[in-house]
Parts: structure tokens; sequence; C-alpha cells
């Protein structure tokens, strides 16, 4: 065979994103919705998917999805990107922003796609780190900004997978800091629901504060791989430079809008979750691990007396799968825990008594 071709250096020395898929009875690794979607909804994206004219290309403006976020967020449809998943949003934010020559900056510990996506685009990544505790000082956050003066600064919040909300002041501090210099802010607000605070209403035109979502936790819907950005229509422009042609298919683009018909639902699960984590959060309290407060679907623990890998193994044995951190620099010996229906956190519960003993 000929000499193999190799890739980039940047990539080549990554291993990429890996949350290992086991067979297991319990899955609260990935942060995903418990339930599935609402009663009808499936059945009205059968219906939908009988009407999608598959030998034409999609609408490549993703017109109505559009205007129906818009509406939801009280912006123009032009504010509006959608994309597969927010982590292709978050690439096509590299790509537009990113890239050789230019810097993104981060707060670690948090979503390692952020390191990721900067290595396969090319742009150089800008550490921050997070207090012991996980939260993100207003002053330092804004020193290592005027410092580093990034074209990117992305921000999670809450943080996963710490869970940490982000703190009173520091976004509009984290704003004045980047619009000083012509940086663009990046709040990823994936389990935005999840908490009490949003920062969807700051977008506007003037502004540098851009926001992404995702149908993926809250949404129940994961599998459907869509995400988007609340950004001002200058941002959505340069995005859409960047995107595929026809990067959204066309039933997605149905489904979307579905969804979008039952916020209700949305909203109840999302209550239900939220009572469920702080009664995770009760019962935790009374076993040997330390916890962080976490406004997100997700729990951060740490074992206080055994390996967390072990303890990870160990209930992996008992068919419960959490999110090994372990290795992962600021987050030793932390396993992060997902929040499922009310059974599924009492086996967790249970399986986890029995490891720690
Ligand atoms: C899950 C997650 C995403 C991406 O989810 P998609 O499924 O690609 O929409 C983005 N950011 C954070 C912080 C996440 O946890």
């Amino acid at each position: 065979m000929a000499e193999r071709p190799t890739a980039r250096i940047q990539i080549s020395s990554e291993s990429g994103y890996h949350s290992p898929q086991l067979d297991v009875d319990i899955r609260l690794n990935t942060n995903e919705s418990p339930f599935p979607p609402p009663p009808g909804f499936v059945e009205a994206v059968a219906r939908a998917a009988l009407t999608v004219d598959w030998n034409r290309y999609p609408d490549r403006s993703a017109r109505h999805l559009r205007s129906a976020l818009a509406q939801r967020y009280d912006v123009t449809p032009e504010q509006v990107f959608a994309a597969n998943g927010s982590n292709e949003v978050l690439q096509s934010l590299l790509l537009a922003y990113g890239g050789a020559g230019r810097s993104v900056a981060v707060f670690e510990p948090t979503y390692a796609m952020y390191s990721q996506i900067a290595r396969t685009t090319g742009t150089r990544l800008v550490q921050g780190r997070r207090a012991t505790d996980f939260s993100l000082d207003s002053s330092s956050a804004r020193q290592l900004v005027l410092d580093e003066r990034p074209d990117v600064v992305i921000l999670c919040s809450p943080n996963n997978p710490t869970g940490t909300p982000a703190a009173n002041g520091l976004v509009a501090d984290l704003e004045k800091a980047v619009g000083s210099y012509g940086g663009l802010l990046v709040l990823d607000e994936a389990y935005g629901e999840f908490a009490s605070e949003s920062a969807a209403g700051l977008v506007s035109e003037d502004r540098c504060v851009v926001v992404s979502r995702t149908f993926s936790k809250t949404w129940a819907m994961a599998g459907a791989r869509l995400g988007y950005l609340i950004a001002p229509t200058w941002c959505v422009a340069e995005l859409e430079k960047v995107a595929l042609p026809y990067h959204l298919d066309a039933l997605k683009l149905e489904v979307g809008v579905l969804a979008l018909g039952y916020v209700d639902a949305m909203r109840e699960r999302v209550e239900r979750l939220v009572a469920e984590r702080e009664r995770m959060a009760t019962a935790l309290d009374g076993l040997a691990v330390t916890t962080w407060p976490s406004a997100a679907n997700f729990i951060l623990l740490r074992p206080d007396s055994r390996p967390g890998r072990e303890v990870w193994q160990d209930l992996v044995e008992r068919s419960v799968l959490v999110r090994d951190f372990t290795t992962m620099p600021g987050l030793e010996e932390c396993l992060r825990v997902t929040i499922g229906s009310r059974v599924e956190n009492d086996m967790f519960l249970d399986a986890l008594r029995e490891v720690l003993r």
C-alpha cells in the first residue's frame, strides 16, 4: 500500500470526544432527558414526513423554523441561526470568528468540546481557570480577557460539567471587556431552561453577545440533532457563509417547528427534573461524596474515600452509567450524574450507597 496520508497536526494528536455508549439499564451519562417526547409529537413528525418534498432540497434559509424560534425569543428571524446540534453552532462560530491567527478563551474546567473545536478549526485556545469551587470571579475573568483580547470568549452557563451558574454581574462585566476591543461573547446555555437566569434577552444589534441553545437536553430531542443561536443579524450573516448549503434537512426543519408547539410540556418536564435535582442533591448530602450546587440537569460529585474510577466501574457493574471525569484536569476523581426519572435516580442512589459502603 502507498504511504498513508497524515492528518493535520492539530487534530492527529487528539483522540476526539468520547462518552462511552455502554449497554446498561440506567444511562445517566450524557444529560439527555429521561422522558420521551410528549404524546402526539412523534405522530406529528411522522405525518410531517409524509408531506416533505423528499426529491427537493430543503428551504435553505430555514425561514419557518427561524421565525418560530424568533417569536419565542422576541427577536427577528434574521437574528436566529440554526444548526445540527449546538455543537455545530459552536463550530460555525469558530469557523467564522476563529481560525488561524485568532484565539478563543474558555474557563476551565468546562465543556470539552470547546477545546476540541478550537483545535479542529486551528483557533488558539486561551484557558482561564475557575476557582476550586468552580465559581468564576468577574475581575479575574475580565482581566484575562483584557490581557489576551481573544476574538471569541465562550462562557458556559450553567457550566457543564460542574453545574455552576454565572455569578451576578459576570456576563455584564465580560460583555464590557469583550466589547471594548471588538470580540464576540458566546454564552452557551445548553442547560439554560434549568437555570433561573438567561442572557437571551441581552442580544441586540449593537452588542457583542450571542446565546447558544439546544433541543437536545430540555426538549427530549437529543436524537434529532438541532441547536440554535440567538445573535445580531451581522453575526448570523457570517455564520451562514460558513454553513454548508442545505445543512438542515427538510424533516428537521419541520421537527423543530413542531417541538415549539409543546412549550408547556417542556416546562412541566423541566420543573419535574429541577425537583428531582434538589431531591438528589439532598440525598447525596447524606453520602460520602462531595457535591457542588447545580443549576442544570446533572450533579458533579467526588467520592470522599474511594477513587472515582473504581466507583464508576462498580456502578457500571450494577448497570448504572454515569460520566467519568476522573482524569480531566481540575476534575480529578469527579463523576457527573445526569438527573433521570425518579425511578432511575433511586436506582442510582441505591447502587451508589452499595458502592460507597
Ligand atoms: C450537550 C451540550 C452541547 C451540545 O449539544 P447538542 O446536542 O450538540 O445540541 C453544547 N454545550 C454544552 C455545554 C452541552 O453540554
